[in-house]
């Protein structure tokens, strides 16, 4: 039987199921007559006991995990939950029922806000469970432990659980629930760990199954035959010889160059980035450091965290981008407005025009952190519609004094005029995940249009060839910075299509540097003229 879903990463697993546990049950709204005030006192030493459990293991994770494991120790010890929960006890329920409510109802009000703020649900579900499990002393739902390797099958999971993956003993996950961008799907991308999500047969499944999860495909095979054995272990093999292979700059079949640079949230993630053999940054997400902020940081506070940055790559080229705020990445400093489709709102450059103050200081502290460490840093702007936006951030960008200013594409409209918009940048650099996002009316992190999220599309990759052209007539460079560029075959249409350089999350980098050595630029043109004719992104992999 095979399963189709959405894969993180590209890599294969073959091993045995393990189901994850089922949730705990909904409690019974029974009703309560007891002491109240005990039972608020009981609420209240359950809920600090997980907050605390949550807050030791952020001090022991690192990257995304540990930031998703201190926000789930605040959002633990939110007062308004603790208030919510208090109040419901006093009208007459448990303690089980009202921690249930509480977050139930704080989950809906998330849920509402949609983009970043509702990938926070699962976050909140497993607060929850922890709670009630501790009040009822019972265990918490949480990954089985065995003593053999095993592919762990679940509903969904919450990142507390991906924090409690044990990297020897489980091979992949195969979820029914999620979507590739929400939080699993980044953790399990920054481990290398290969799963497959949004998977609606998943549960299907029974313990002990044997499975290959191919993470590439997007394929989940149960039961496999013999032979399907022997295909996912040649692949295996393949694949562990191309991450032994040397940590050489990118390059085509003819010695082309190609740049293969790293995305990047914070300084932490410098090292992992060099130890993958990136030749610089292509991505630095400067928004990822100031997430959880209600007041805009300081200059001198940037200065501090993009020296920190940009140290590691002294004499190598690091693209960084002004902040991003808006949709899956909110700053309330830079824009706390409701807005019913916030994608399509006050987002990237636009509200960082409307503050310039804001852009200016960030761009000074740019400026200071680049002469402190010789690293040679490129500065974008995100959001970019046309040349009115990049025309704008490229005068204030030498203003500032900076040398290398350039445009995230990534809106189709600056596709469109993207020659107009390289006149007026020094580079630009294409965000595919938007980019295809915008281009196909469907929202990143909705699992439920993942199949429309597709950059293999026809139409996406026609968007890139418009820019890839642009970037030769004006001789300007033309990068890749969005997920597409992970993709080791997609990788290749891209730089057919025009491409320059590519940057992607480093554990994709060998997978990538692998594929490019395989194909001469007339072959990768040749190969892009097939895809972008084919009519659907299915058809688009299969004319590869
Ligand atoms: C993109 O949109 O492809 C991109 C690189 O930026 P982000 O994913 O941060 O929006
Ligand atoms: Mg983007």
């Amino acid at each position: 039987m095979n399963l189709q879903g959405f894969g993180v990463g590209s890599r294969v697993a073959i091993g045995n199921a393990v189901r994850m546990p089922a949730p705990l049950p909904e409690p019974k709204d029974t009703g309560f007559s007891g002491d109240v005030a005990a039972e608020q006192e009981r609420a209240k030493a359950s809920i600090a006991t997980v907050q605390s459990d949550l807050a030791t293991r952020a001090t022991a994770a690192e990257g995304s995990l540990k930031e998703v494991l201190d926000a789930q120790s605040m959002m633990a010890a939110d007062p308004t939950i603790a208030q919510m929960v208090t109040d419901a006890i006093a009208g007459g329920k448990t303690a089980e029922r009202a921690v249930f409510e509480a977050f139930a109802s704080y989950a809906e009000t998330l849920k509402a806000l949609g983009g970043y703020m509702a990938e926070r649900v699962t976050d909140l579900n497993d607060i929850s469970q922890r709670i009630r499990a501790d009040l009822s002393g019972v265990p918490v739902p949480e990954v089985p432990r065995r003593d053999e390797p095993f592919i762990l099958v679940a509903v969904d999971l919450a990142p507390a659980d991906t924090s409690k993956l044990d990297l020897d003993k489980v091979l992949a996950f195969v979820t029914r629930d999620g979507s590739p961008k929400a939080h699993t799907g980044i953790i399990a991308a920054e481990k290398g760990l290969p799963a497959v999500v949004a998977v609606s047969g998943a549960d299907d499944i029974v313990e002990g199954q044997r499975l290959v999860v191919d993470a590439g495909q997007g394929l989940v095979i149960v039961d496999p035959t013999d032979d399907e054995v022997a295909a996912a272990e040649a692949e295996q093999q393949r694949q562990a010889e191309i991450e032994a292979a040397p940590l050489e700059p990118g390059a085509l079949a003819d010695g082309i160059p190609v740049a293969l640079l790293a995305n990047v949230g914070k300084p932490a993630d410098a090292q992992a980035a060099l130890e993958y053999g990136a030749e610089g940054v292509g991505l630095f997400r400067t928004e990822f450091l100031f997430l959880d902020r209600d007041e805009a940081p300081s200059k001198e506070e940037q200065t501090a965290d993009y020296t920190a940055m940009l140290e590691p790559f002294a004499g190598k080229k690091v693209v960084a981008r002004v902040l991003d705020a808006g949709a899956d990445k909110p700053l309330t400093f830079l824009n706390d407005a409701e807005e019913a489709n916030p994608a399509l709102g006050m987002r990237g450059i636009r509200i960082l025009r409307e503050k310039e103050h804001l852009l200016r200081d960030q761009l000074e502290a740019m400026r200071d952190a680049q002469e402190a460490t010789g690293a040679e840093l490129w500065v974008m702007a995100p959001m970019v519609a046309d040349a009115a936006d990049s025309e704008y951030f490229t005068a204030l960008g030498r203003e500032v004094g900076l040398s290398v200013v350039g445009s995230m594409v990534e809106v189709p409209s600056a596709a469109v005029v993207a020659e107009q918009v390289l006149e007026t940048s020094d580079f630009v650099s294409i965000g595919t995940n938007d980019l295809t996002q915008y281009a196909l009316a469907a929202d990143r992190v909705l699992g439920t249009v993942a199949g429309y999220q597709d950059p293999w599309h026809p139409a996406v990759l026609r968007l890139i060839g418009m820019i890839g052209e642009a970037g030769a007539r004006t001789g300007k460079p033309v990068g890749v910075c969005g997920e597409a560029a992970a993709d080791p075959r997609l990788a290749v249409v891209l730089i057919g299509l025009g491409v320059t350089s590519l940057s992607m999350a480093p554990p994709a980098l060998a997978g990538v540097r692998a594929s490019l050595k395989e194909h001469t630029l007339e072959g990768a043109r040749a190969i892009a003229a097939r895809v972008v004719a084919a009519s659907s992104a299915a058809a688009a992999r299969a004319a590869f």
